[in-house]
């Protein structure tokens, strides 16, 4: 970590510069951070795998990154090959660092790039996070771009570790935990992990799925203890484990999802392997799980996401006057305040204003609402709440009930446009093996008790979701393909 601290300083970096990573989930994605913190340089690391050369330039260019570290090779798209060439013409670039991929030795690497200063190290990182500012930025991540273009979302160290230190004790991690992440280190769930691990002194493993090794072989191998991902993971999980027969998911005592609800299906069947599902809400603003505190019992545990963590406020403000609370038992918009809030978002101060109401908590753009113990029930995003002739409709409910259906994989409702009724409601599906039939769909909606006013009017059987980077479903490119008829 001194050594490529001392490195980005000699090439002339200072504090408050942006250093932007391109990697896959190795190491060096902590050494870099963490080498960041301690000169007070501003480390981007959401440049994801599955960006273009272009996209990765103009977000470059966005922040004027005077520092990139990136492996040859790495990227979906062939014409990644020249991201070392085309970040060094730009004119704010002070170095771009080449690292050999992990599994290639003798692989070329490009002529223009720097090699990473650091020798092979332990992944035990306990202790290592000196910083002589802890409130300035330090971290500078993208939001998934799910209702939007990408935000950037400024952090420092002491809002990173307020979110590492409120996990740790509502989790009761401690230096014994394994904690593995099967999200890649680019999205916000990675530098949790990260968090946490340095407050618990524990052992951080990443999973890098270049390595060609099963998330889980890799859980197998690796003895981990607690699982951080998204549901997608845990749902592709189960769907191997149900294959190979197995009774347990290796020694995974918790299994924590972010980013989107948990069907219940899913959350029976890691509770039946022995591994206990956690809903964590959170997102890239928050420190990322704003909301952790374990909810018991198993009802609970599917249906809300728990009590805020430590050192966190949360209330709910009526979603079209967010300086008004909504009463007891209402759907409202989720606004919080505490340590663990961003700096604000990055050189877009009209973005940051407008997501604090008049008193001053942050307005999430989600909406929820709390049961009778206090627990928190994440209704959907405001953005996506479906309106059809007046009447809201959550997409969500209608997701949960579809996931019940045995032939449903993945489900996702959205609203489609109609000029009488404002709104109508599609359900896209991935099935399993056999596709259901709509009726069929429609039948099991009404048996599980979905109201005839939720009911969608529309059912498609698709091959796959447009994603995110990070692999949240893209509803507003599921709008487009419904109306360009491309589906
Ligand atoms: P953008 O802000 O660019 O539209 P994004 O909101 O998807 O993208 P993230 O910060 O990665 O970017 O994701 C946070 C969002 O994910 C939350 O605001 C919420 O909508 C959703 N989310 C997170 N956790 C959960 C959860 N447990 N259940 C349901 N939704 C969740
Ligand atoms: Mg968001």
């Amino acid at each position: 970590m001194d050594a490529v601290a001392a490195d980005l300083h000699a090439a002339g970096l200072r504090r408050g510069d942006r250093v932007s990573i391109w990697l896959p989930n190795r190491l060096e994605n902590v050494v870099i951070l963490l080498a960041c913190s301690r000169n007070g340089y501003v480390c981007n690391p959401s440049l994801h795998q599955n960006y273009t050369a272009a996209e990765i330039v103009t977000l470059l260019s966005r922040i004027e990154c005077r520092a990139l570290f990136a492996q040859p090779g790495w990227g979906a798209d062939a014409a990644t090959a020249d991201i070392f060439a085309r970040a060094q013409e730009l004119g704010h670039m002070k170095r771009v660092y080449a690292l050999p991929p992990l599994r290639a030795a003798d692989a070329q690497m490009p002529a223009a790039s720097h090699p990473m200063p650091m020798p092979a190290q332990t992944l035990r990182m306990a202790g290592l996070a000196p910083s002589t500012h802890p409130d300035q930025i330090v971290y500078l991540a993208f939001t998934s771009g799910t209702t939007g273009a990408p935000k950037g979302v400024m952090h420092s160290d002491n809002t990173l570790l307020a979110n590492g230190r409120a996990m740790v004790a509502d989790w009761s991690m401690n230096e014994k935990t394994v904690l593995l992440t099967l999200s890649p280190m680019s999205h916000h769930i990675g530098t949790v992990a990260l968090e946490q691990v340095l407050v618990a002194g524990c052992e951080l493993v990443m999973h890098d799925p270049s390595a060609g090794v099963a998330p889980l072989d890799w859980i197998e191998e690796t003895g981990a203890t607690y699982v951080m991902g998204v549901p997608t993971h845990a749902m592709d999980l189960l769907h191997v484990l149900s294959k190979r027969g197995a009774k347990r998911l290796g020694a995974v005592k918790v299994f924590y999802m972010a980013g989107a609800p948990i069907p219940t299906e899913t959350a029976r069947r890691l509770m039946s392997l022995g591994a206990k599902p956690q809903n964590v809400y959170g997102m890239t603003e928050c420190g990322s799980h704003q909301y952790t505190k374990p909810a018991d019992p198993m009802d609970v545990i599917t249906s809300t996401c728990g009590k805020s963590c430590a050192g966190y406020e949360v209330r709910l403000w009526q979603p079209d006057n967010p300086d008004l609370e909504v009463l007891p038992g209402e759907v409202g918009e989720i606004a919080g305040r505490g340590g663990l809030l961003m700096l604000g978002y990055f050189n877009n101060q009209t973005a940051t204003e407008s997501s604090f109401n008049s008193s001053g908590w942050f307005l999430s753009g989600d909406l929820g609402r709390f049961d009778e113990n206090g627990n928190l029930e994440i209704v959907g995003r405001k953005k996506d709440l479906i309106i059809r002739g007046g009447h809201n409709i959550h997409p969500s409910h209608i997701e949960e009930y579809a996931h019940r259906h045995p032939a449903v994989k993945k489900a996702a409702a959205f609203g489609v446009a109609d000029e009488r009724l404002g709104e109508k409601v599609c359900l896209a599906v991935i099935a399993q093996d056999t596709p259901p039939g709509a009726d069929e769909i429609l039948e099991h909606l009404a048996r599980e008790g979905l109201s005839k006013f939720d009911m969608p009017e529309f059912f498609i059987v698709v091959q796959e979701f447009p994603l995110t980077a990070s692999g949240k479903i893209l509803k507003r490119e599921l709008m487009q393909w419904v109306s360009s008829g491309r589906l």
